[in-house]
């Protein structure tokens, strides 16, 4: 077998960003990588449903030769082959997250000749994932800068506890911008949207659209404008918002699931007092974007983006391009704003 490289599953963030970013950047590169230690710190160590989702879909998807690939297992080692362009199907089988199986599938099939369409079906709003609506508008949008390019429908959304939600997304072959990603400034705030949506909780999105709208108006004399809906059919019953920023060139947004236990007003108005806590400082990207944006500025041009926030999944995914050999970094302390660059020759 080829020399693999070796990764520390433990390291940094020490989840599943690790696995992603080392297969998104396996496939991108063709070098395997033996990653051990996976998710040795948390309560549930090892590989988890979603975590193998995404590992056998990007195998599946290159070709890959894989061992370790069980529940529970602490390592991984990965070998891919090419990317392969196809119509692909994965069920997740839990509400794990849809759109992280696709933060390691979409640059992994953006490296194939042709175009390829994806079906997953899982959560599209669960805790700590991006929310379809990030996935699909600011991430995708701000991506296709980087020369990622994909297009995307949720047919059903899958909320947290239950799942059971269906994407379908095309993913073109990726193309090589030709400037850098120059998110080091903002520009001019051009926009303000929103998205809110509810399964079997007639009423809820529209509160959380209400109270987001007041908030920005009375706070800051600023108006959005939204896309409620609240027809979805699905499973799981529950309701989510997303309020996004956007700037001539860089982009926020903020996004929560209703929990029971609140009132919608409360949860809309806490996600726009973190759109405009953003909007009072001047950097371009909020948090998740810049961990997000590393992998597609590597396979890109390269690029900058200015965070209001360093955190320990950006610097992860940067130690990870640069154990694939890619020259990036980090300025900025974890919880500081700073500024992450990629350097592609
Ligand atoms: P773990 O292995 O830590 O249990 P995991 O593999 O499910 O977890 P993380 O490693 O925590 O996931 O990665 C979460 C990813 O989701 C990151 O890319 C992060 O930026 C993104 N993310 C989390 N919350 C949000 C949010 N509210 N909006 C947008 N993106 C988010």
């Amino acid at each position: 077998m080829s020399a693999v490289i070796p990764l520390d599953g433990a390291s940094g963030e020490g989840g599943g960003q690790i696995l992603r970013a080392a297969l998104a950047l396996s496939v991108a590169s063709g070098q395997g990588f033996h990653v051990t230690g996976v998710r040795a710190g948390r309560t549930r160590p090892g590989l988890r449903p979603q975590h193998l989702a995404a590992v056998r879909a990007v195998a599946m998807a290159s070709g890959a030769t894989v061992t370790h690939a069980f529940e529970g297992s602490l390592q991984l080692r990965f070998e891919p082959g090419p990317a392969t362009a196809g119509d692909y199907a994965f069920e997740i089988g839990t509400a794990g997250s849809v759109t992280l199986v696709l933060q390691a599938l979409v640059p992994a099939l953006s490296r194939a000749t042709e175009r390829s369409r994806v079906r997953v079906a899982g959560g599209t709003h669960v805790p700590s994932a991006p929310p379809w609506e990030y996935f699909f508008g600011p991430f995708a949008q701000t991506a296709s800068l980087a020369g990622q390019r994909l297009d995307g429908r949720m047919v059903r959304p899958g909320l947290f506890p239950r799942g059971g939600g269906d994407v379908r997304v095309d993913v073109l072959p990726g193309v090589r911008p030709e400037e850098p990603l120059d998110l080091s400034r903002r520009g001019a705030l051009v926009s303000i949207h929103g998205h809110a949506g509810s399964v079997r909780l007639p009423g809820t999105a529209e509160r959380m659209r209400d109270a987001a709208t007041q908030e920005l108006w009375e706070r800051q004399r600023l108006e959005a404008s939204w896309h409620v809906d609240e027809r979805w059919r699905s499973d799981s019953p529950g309701a989510w918002v997303l309020v996004e920023a956007v700037f001539e060139r860089g982009r926020a947004a903020f996004g929560a699931l209703f929990d029971r236990r609140s009132r919608p007003e409360s949860v809309g108005a806490r996600v726009a007092r973190e759109l405009l806590h953003f909007l009072e400082r001047e950097e371009a990207v909020d948090p998740h974007l810049a961990d997000q944006l590393v992998v597609p500025m590597a396979l890109g041009r390269g690029g900058r983006a200015l965070t209001s926030e360093v955190t320990l999944h950006l610097q992860t995914v940067v130690d990870v391009a640069r154990a694939f050999g890619i020259e990036a970094r980090v300025d900025g302390r974890v919880g500081g704003p700073g500024l992450v660059e990629v350097v592609v020759p």
